[in-house]
């Protein structure tokens, strides 16, 4: 039984909607639309053809004074919009979710998520208090504990983890990135309550009071490898601990091993060096990565913790005073294999963990999984309740309030695009996809171990192969570009050679495309070798 509303307004001056019967018709075509792009993607040059400001040039300079509502059918006034898609729109498109698109990491989009996506629109639900939809919270919760199972995660990561009444518990964040800085806003709160409950300590035993705060506010550090993805030094300058992308005062920047990982002996020798100066900078916060941007490298967690804690423990800090951050947003998507867990064994001790189910577990841009085992810390940086939110839910505290665990306000309901991703494949179906693109990259790795006119630039990570060409260095950009230029595959470029301070080029082949089969895989490495070819 429908409703009675009006989409017809009574005074003409108001802004006429589409009309339920008017939305199927246009919904149904944009879904054609959209499932006719699918079906024929790989028609399309992988990487747009437009050079700078084409796309502009397609475009008229000034907005419409008069909309399509106002003709007399608007739904078939629409038809101009579908032929601009294909007239502007798409030529103007590199095309991720072309089956040989391997450049940077992949970016799923799958139906399921797209249909997720559709609904999240469809509803129009702001989900920034449980209040202000109760489902929104409560499916994401439930996502998030069920990922935490399907990676096998620590339990601590669980929203019904108590962690010493610090809490656990998971969100999704809209990229790794605004997991990285949130991560760190969270970790400068536990530095002031550890500090806080330590002045009070001692001036409950002596009488004095400690120093201020403020004082010692400006003086942060964050720690991260040579290779940690920029996101992290950005979210420093963004914390206002970092005065800009070189400050090494504020940003400990570790190098990395001939593998890519952060070199554990070194941050031995910084934190002792670094930490041990009293009038230095105090670290609040380190970064690790689970499967860097380059080359795919995993940082060793378990080792990197064990030293945080020997440094905090030497300084006199509590276990845990600096905060230990995981970002795992491509490899993370790998852990639902159990194979693959082997690189997460150090996660007990982290204080917080990041996954883009966005990047390679079929799931639509954006969906960052964030978590941590310290909810009143991320909690207290981040929450304020001016009068226009208060309510009684969440004053009774049995309800969570994402608001409080991310940067913006407002949220979109997100958690619909990934249970529908997970009630469609199903853990098993899940895994597959994982499993396939590995394999793939196996044979890739094979194909550039046996052809000595390439050399591996890196151990393969997953499903990602880190490649050059045999000979001078200015070889490889050159064959990327080939191969972009072709239109037929697209790779992208990176530089690597760690601790030298100048990384050599290299080829990146990240494979994880949801419709990548193993042809496109072989049709790639064969456009490769005859491009190759042609550069000497
Ligand atoms: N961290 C790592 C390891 C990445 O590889 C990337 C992007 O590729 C990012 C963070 C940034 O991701 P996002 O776009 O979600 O911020």
């Amino acid at each position: 039984m429908l409703g009675q509303v009006t989409f017809h307004p009574s005074n003409p001056g108001q802004p006429r909607h589409l009309t339920p019967e008017e939305f199927r018709i246009l919904g149904r075509r944009m879904v054609d639309f959209v499932a006719d792009y699918m079906a024929s993607v790989d028609m399309w040059p992988v990487a747009s053809q437009d050079g700078p400001g084409e796309v502009l040039a397609r475009l008229p300079e000034h907005p419409p004074e008069v909309g399509l509502s106002a003709a007399a059918e608007p739904a078939e006034a629409w038809g101009e919009v579908f032929g601009d898609l294909t007239r502007i729109v798409l030529p103007g498109l590199t095309h991720w979710q072309h089956p040989s698109f391997f450049g940077y990491f992949p970016c799923n989009a799958s139906g399921p998520a797209i249909l997720g996506e559709l609904l999240s629109a469809g509803l129009g639900v702001q989900g920034m208090l449980w209040q202000t939809s109760p489902a929104c919270t409560e499916l994401e919760t439930r996502m998030l504990d069920w990922a935490a199972e399907m990676f096998g995660l620590p339990a601590c990561f669980r929203s019904d983890a108590v962690n010493d009444g610090l809490g656990g518990g998971g969100v999704i964040q809209g990229t790794a990135s605004e997991a990285t800085l949130t991560a760190i806003i969270a970790a400068r709160q536990r530095w002031r309550r550890l500090r806080r409950a330590r002045a009070g300590a001692l001036a409950g035993a002596t009488g004095e009071i400690g120093l201020a705060e403020e004082a010692v506010d400006q003086r942060f550090a964050v720690i991260c490898s040579e290779a940690a993805h920029s996101s992290v030094v950005k979210a420093a300058m963004m914390a206002g601990i970092a005065e800009g992308p070189d400050d090494e005062e504020r940003v400990w920047r570790i190098g990395a091993d001939a593998q890519g990982r952060m070199d554990v002996g070194e941050l031995r020798r910084v934190l002792e060096q670094r930490a041990g100066d009293p009038a230095g900078p105090i670290p609040i916060a380190c970064v690790a990565t689970l499967g860097t941007t380059g080359v795919g490298a995993v940082d060793p967690v378990t080792e990197i913790g064990a030293e945080l804690g020997r440094a905090g423990a030497e300084r006199g800090a509590e276990p845990g005073a600096i905060w230990l951050h995981v970002d795992a947003a491509w490899a993370g998507s790998a852990l639902v294999c159990p194979e693959h867990r082997a690189m997460a064994t150090g996660l007990a001790r982290a204080d917080s963990l990041c996954i883009n189910p966005h990047k390679w577990l079929l799931t639509s841009f954006d969906c960052d999984l964030f978590w941590t085992r310290a909810r009143r810390d991320l909690v207290e940086a981040m929450s304020i309740t001016p009068e226009y939110l208060r309510n009684a839910a969440s004053e009774s505290g049995s309800v969570i309030d994402y608001r409080d665990w991310q940067i913006p306000l407002g949220r979109r309901f997100r958690a619909l695009k990934l249970w529908f991703v997970i009630r469609h494949y199903g853990l098993e179906g899940l895994r597959a996809h994982i499993r396939e693109h590995v394999r793939l990259a196996e044979m890739v790795e094979r194909f550039v171990r046996h052809d000595d006119r390439f050399e591996l630039a890196a151990p393969r990570s997953l499903a990602l192969v880190c490649f050059r060409v045999a000979g001078p260095d200015e070889l490889t950009p050159r064959l990327v570009e080939r191969v972009n230029a072709s239109g037929k595959a697209f790779l992208s470029n990176a530089g690597f050679a760690p601790g030298t301070g100048r990384p050599r080029p290299i080829a990146r082949m990240a494979i994880g495309g949801v419709l990548t089969t193993e042809e496109h895989v072989r049709k790639a490495w064969a456009l490769v070798t005859r491009l190759v070819d042609e550069l000497r």
